[in-house]
């Protein structure tokens, strides 16, 4: 462990969703805009040993690092807002802790002992919480506590940051607590009651917090501020207001005004270096909020009912169009609402489509509608990982006339399995940790639509899936115009598909979206974004012709 390390712990009390991930990645950001090298995890109180095996209606999207790990969105926001890649290391769930501590006492490491939370559970924790800096040097550890405080799976978490903080001493270890200052409507007031019960019940864990950060709907009077600081034992300009934003990125700025880099330094007895410097931040904001023109893209999906389940994406839209002064209006489609008859009604109004990732059959023949439509319509089209499968099994059945067309995920026992499990899958029956994950080299055809987007001709790319396009097939879809524009040069598997006679239509057997950060947009949304709003531009001049057709 390297000494100098400081860390920062982010804990939650009154309710969840109060984004304490949000508050994490924007303290990082304005750190690091000091001069501090941050990074950023997440320690998750549940079981599972990874967000993996969850349902997205569980838990929203499953994030995936480079290194293959399978974890919480919250790793997401952190890339998005550091734009430094995260890793395995830096998403941690009890699950995991278990596993380890259970191996360690099957090996006989524990030497007898009755293995017990504190120590041995405790103890691993906090192992984990340096883990970072055992192979990199950070100025500043953050660590997000998933969960809030009182649930009793937090307890060991709590327990293991009390130890670390006694044992680093109060300069080294810095306890950050989020809190919610409820508006009560019939009183007309803020209140500050669930706050106090919720450091209260930190106290009787013996921590006490050195910052409070506090959701509001309003403005923070001083008078309660000045409360909340004698009640909870904070300094008072330790009470940051973290008043609800029009956008998750305006929070840096909202919490810069506030002081909280600077309260957090000195808490730290670090200097504060330079000032922060947003200008970029706030031109991107800006675009965000006031953008030049709008693009409307319909993302198809079967989890479209909770919108963290594609997060990642519709942040790289959001991202793209800020970056091409566009702003985005996403229409989230359910997949099983499209049939043949009302794919005019559902899609005939947008600029894009995007159909969306996923598991299973649900909703199928929903998306093969949506990707028909987009390609019949010459409507750019964005498919990724099931979406490419998708587009691949529709150009199979509708302009090859394999009917049968498949995948075997879907149809095991199909004559033409255009699209089929992975070799090395097949003998694989775990469900976690297991697809094939992480960051895979992908050689890009030259002057292909994706080699002009990219203009690059070797990509990496995150990956997270267990099908792919069946070569047996590659030459009847390359004759019938579909360009397999991006191959894995090692495996030779198809990573992208694009169609010669579309203004603009990919798939990617990759997620691009796990690699688009505000600082560095992905270049498939940027020319996504860019092909809609070609394809509105072109539609208005189309119905304008039209019009002057009729009248002439
Ligand atoms: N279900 C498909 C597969 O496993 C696609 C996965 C995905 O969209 N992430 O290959």
């Amino acid at each position: 462990m390297s000494d100098s390390t400081k860390y920062i712990f982010v804990t939650g009390g009154v309710t969840s969703s109060l984004g304490k991930g949000i508050l994490a990645a924007s303290l990082a950001k304005l750190l690091q805009l000091r001069g501090y090298s941050t990074t950023i995890q997440k320690f998750d109180p549940y079981i599972n040993i990874d967000p993996g095996t969850l349902n997205p209606y569980e838990h929203g999207e499953c994030y995936v690092t480079d290194d293959g790990a399978e974890t919480d969105l919250d790793l997401g926001h952190y890339e998005r807002f550091l734009n430094v890649p995260t890793s395995q290391a830096n998403n941690v769930t009890t699950g995991r802790i278990y596993e380890t501590v259970i191996r360690k006492e099957r090996m006989g490491d524990y030497k007898g002992k009755t293995v017990q939370v504190i120590p041995h559970i405790t103890d691993e924790i906090k192992q984990r919480f340096r883990q970072l800096s055992e192979n990199q040097r950070f100025d500043i550890i953050i660590t997000e506590l998933g969960g809030t405080v009182g649930d009793i799976e937090s307890l060991p978490y709590i327990e293991a940051m009390r130890q670390f903080r006694y044992e680093h001493g109060p300069e080294h270890c810095l306890v950050i607590h989020l809190t919610l200052v409820p508006y009560l409507q019939a009183a007309g007031e803020l209140k500050t009651k669930p706050t106090q019960h919720s450091v209260k019940m930190l106290l009787q864990s013996g921590v006490q917090p050195d910052i409070l950060v506090c959701r509001t709907e309003h403005p923070i009077p001083d008078d309660l501020r000045a409360k909340l600081a004698s009640f909870c034992n904070v300094r008072l300009n330790s009470v940051i207001e973290n008043i609800n934003a029009s956008t998750i990125y305006e929070v840096p700025f909202l919490l810069h005004k506030e002081n909280l880099d600077v309260v957090t330094l000195n808490k730290l007895e670090l200097p504060l270096l330079q000032d922060p410097d947003l200008s970029k931040w706030e031109r991107f904001v800006h675009r965000l909020q006031q953008p030049s023109g709008m693009v409307r893209i319909g993302l198809v999906g079967k989890y479209v009912e909770l919108h963290d389940s594609y997060l990642s994406i519709s942040e790289a839209l959001k991202i793209a169009g800020a970056h091409n002064d566009l702003g985005v209006d996403l229409q989230w489609i359910h997949s099983e609402d499209v049939t043949e008859e009302n794919a005019e009604a559902l899609l005939g109004n947008l600029n894009g489509i995007l159909v969306a990732p996923g598991f299973g059959e649900r909703g199928i023949d929903g998306k093969i509608v949506s990707a028909r439509f987009a390609r019949e319509r010459k409507i750019p089209y964005l498919g990724i990982c099931l979406g490419m499968q998708i587009a691949v099994i529709e150009f199979g059945r509708n302009v090859l006339g394999l009917s049968e067309a498949n995948s075997t995920e879907f149809a095991p026992q199909t004559p033409e399995p255009v699209i089929n499990k992975m070799e090395e899958q097949k003998a694989i029956t775990q469900m976690g940790g297991t697809m094939r994950l992480g960051a895979y080299e992908c050689k890009v055809k030259r002057n292909s639509r994706i080699h002009k987007a990219y203009l690059q001709t070797h990509i990496m790319e995150r990956h997270r899936h267990r099908y792919e396009f069946n070569n047996d097939f590659r030459k009847a879809y390359e004759e019938a115009g579909m360009v397999m524009s991006g191959i894995n040069p090692k495996s030779d598997l198809v990573e992208v598909i694009e169609l010669a006679d579309h203004p603009f239509f990919i798939g990617t057997q990759f997620h691009p979206e796990y690699k688009s950060t505000v600082e560095t947009p992905h270049p498939l949304f940027l020319a996504f974004i860019n092909a809609a709003y070609k394809h509105k531009k072109h539609n208005k001049q189309a119905a304008k012709s039209v019009n002057a057709l009729k009248e002439s």
